[in-house]
């Protein structure tokens, strides 16, 4: 018997980041306190950036 024969993978919650200084864009796993609009840190220059909107997707495979 399959434990998981009723439930696909519930889908997970991402967060969509956009850099105000190199527009870079990027999408990682939604963090706890993670609003929309709200300031965030870009990871590749450092500089201020936003989020953009947060979504809810099937996890990502591989
Ligand atoms: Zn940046």
């Amino acid at each position: 018997m399959n434990f998981f024969w009723s439930k696909k993978t519930p889908d997970v919650l991402y967060t969509v980041i956009v850099c105000k200084s190199c527009s870079e864009r990027q999408t990682r796993a939604f963090a706890d306190g993670d609003v929309v609009l709200a300031e965030a840190k870009c990871t590749k220059c450092a500089g201020s950036a936003r989020i953009e909107m947060i979504y809810s997707a099937p996890p990502m495979q591989q």
